[in-house]
């Protein structure tokens, strides 16, 4: 058995999820029941934290080689403008959205996944496992129908809404699913207002829509059901689309050529927990969204990468192993929980009946996103860079009289810069001067530090970073010993 670590389903997690404990050194097994890839562009945006996340592995340029940048999200009421949120002013190096469907944002990952020498294993399907205190057996079938029985020390359950593996675990939604219906149209616009940069959002009593561009001159309209009723799942006749865009839109839009229609269900849920021993759940295994914001595939990327670093330190024997592993939900399932709720309170604005709260509503979001605060709040949420860790059993000591990012915050990386986490080993970056303590820490800590320390955030302060870009914790300089009580719960215990 080794160390090494079996992924089931080669969706975008599964393959983030394997190149992350690849080029960590792990061995990993990819296996995906589907003998082809899956062509449709379900999700089209790689949001700016997903895309800070994916550099430190190398994959991003590729990515945003492919794809087209997007700069700005506009809501509309009909043809009035409630707010305007232009990326330009997130605090990254990639201060736009990246415009690439999902399909070929998988094929992107997987040649990167191949350059690290994992093939992902096609038509071979996890059917049924067991796992122990010290490992996982796992049944796979393979395409001529055999059966292999496999001894891993980790499975890691990538496989998608319908997860087998969640559903072995029986772990369920920690409050109750809630099923939406929803439209999709991949069409041409014919009298189209509408940039092909930007994506725009539509508030309407009848319901939600957002129009967004996609490749090849085509634009992705994006509509909650509402309250009309007549809702079946499947093809939805175009003139659908066509009512809901001249009811919610601008107007004077007329949709045509249609490359795909579609009418689906999603059951929204969020796992009570992500974790049952040795068997983890990630990306859509272990929550799914609406697609509003156009988060799932961002979300479960993001899961990937919070979970490998800290797998890699428990294969180690890290001190801390269990309660490493177990911050994995309590970080990931904060954050979706946070997703759901924002998702929802923008329904439930965007949705109002009544004219008066509909007048209020939009006279407030007027106000909300006219001040540079409520604009940039509002963007760095929707592109991800504003999630954080602040109840995590694994934060060192909070202390807000010191400056800058506090345990558990995401420290934004200068342009340029190494990114957090890069290279073969998940290794903790310091940010600091040199100084007696600080020279004690590299001394005492050498294969947990980089080689090298970083510019501090603040002269006065120490800044421990995670391997995923979160502070771990701070001191004072004077204090930096602070830090070492940390970093000895990552020493290995064998
Ligand atoms: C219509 C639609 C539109 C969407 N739009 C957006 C969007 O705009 N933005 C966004 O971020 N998200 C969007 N999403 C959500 C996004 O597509 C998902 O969040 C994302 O695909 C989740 O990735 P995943 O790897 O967790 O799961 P999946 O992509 O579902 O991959 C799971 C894989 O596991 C495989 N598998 C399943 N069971 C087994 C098994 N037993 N053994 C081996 N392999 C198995 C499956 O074949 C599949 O390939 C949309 C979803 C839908 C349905």
């Amino acid at each position: 058995m080794g160390d090494s670590v079996l992924i089931a389903g080669a969706g975008p997690v599964g393959l983030v999820m394997a190149a992350e404990l690849r080029r960590y050194g792990v061995p990993v097994r990819v296996v995906e029941k589907e003998p082809k890839a899956d062509e449709q562009s379900r999700a089209l945006f790689l949001w700016t934290r997903t895309l800070e996340l994916l550099a430190r592995g190398g994959a991003t340029p590729a990515l945003i080689e492919a794809g087209e940048k997007l700069t700005a999200s506009n809501i509309y009421s009909g043809k009035t403008l409630i707010g305007r949120l232009d990326f330009i002013g997130i605090d990254s190096e990639y201060r736009y959205a990246v415009l690439l469907p999902q399909a070929r944002t998988e094929a992107i990952l997987e040649a990167h996944l191949a350059k690290l020498g994992v093939d992902v294993e096609r038509g071979v399907e996890l059917s049924g496992f067991t796992s122990d205190d010290h490992g996982v057996t796992v049944t796979l079938t393979h395409p001529n129908g055999k059966a292999e029985a496999l001894r891993a020390a980790y499975l890691i359950g990538c496989d998608g809404g319908g997860s087998i593996v969640r559903q072995s675990l029986g772990i369920t939604s920690a409050a109750a699913p809630h099923r939406s219906a929803w439209y999709i149209a991949d069409v041409e616009l014919q009298n189209c207002p509408f940039a092909r940069n930007e994506f725009y959002s539509f508030w309407h009593e009848g319901g939600f829509m957002s129009v967004l561009p996609m490749p090849g001159g085509l634009f992705r309209i994006i509509a909650s059901a509402g309250r009309k009723g007549g809702f079946a799942p499947g093809t939805p006749p175009l003139s659908r689309i066509q009512d809901i865009l001249d009811e919610r839109g601008p107007g004077g839009i007329t949709a045509v050529n249609p490359a795909w229609l579609y009418a689906f269900q999603v059951q929204e849920q969020n796992l009570a927990s992500y974790r049952k021993g040795r068997v983890f759940l990630a990306g859509d295994a272990a929550h799914v969204h609406n697609p509003v914001g156009a988060q799932g595939l961002n979300m479960g990327i993001q899961d990937a990468c919070n979970l490998a670093w800290k797998l890699v330190y428990a294969l180690r024997g890290a001190a801390n192993a269990e309660l490493l592993l177990d911050s994995y939900t309590i970080e990931r399932q904060a954050v979706a929980e946070r997703v759901v709720a924002n998702l929802g309170r923008a329904a439930q604005a965007a949705t109002v009946r009544n004219p008066t709260l509909q007048f209020a509503r939009n006279l407030l979001g007027n106000i909300y996103f006219g001040l540079a605060p409520g604009r940039r709040q509002a963007a760095e949420t929707i592109t991800e860079v504003s999630f954080s860790y602040d109840h995590s059993p694994i934060n060192g000591i909070e202390d807000h009289a010191l400056p800058g990012p506090q345990p558990g915050q995401r420290v934004a990386q200068k342009p340029g810069e190494t990114p957090f986490g890069a290279g073969n080993a998940p290794r903790f970056a310091l940010l600091a001067d040199p100084s007696p303590g600080v020279n004690r820490l590299r001394e005492q800590f050498p294969s947990l530090l980089e080689d090298e320390l970083r510019p501090p955030l603040s002269p006065r302060c120490v800044w421990l970073v995670r391997p995923d870009g979160y502070v771990a914790a701070m001191s004072l300089r004077e204090d930096a010993d602070l830090i070492a009580e940390y970093l000895r719960a990552y020493t290995s215990q064998l």
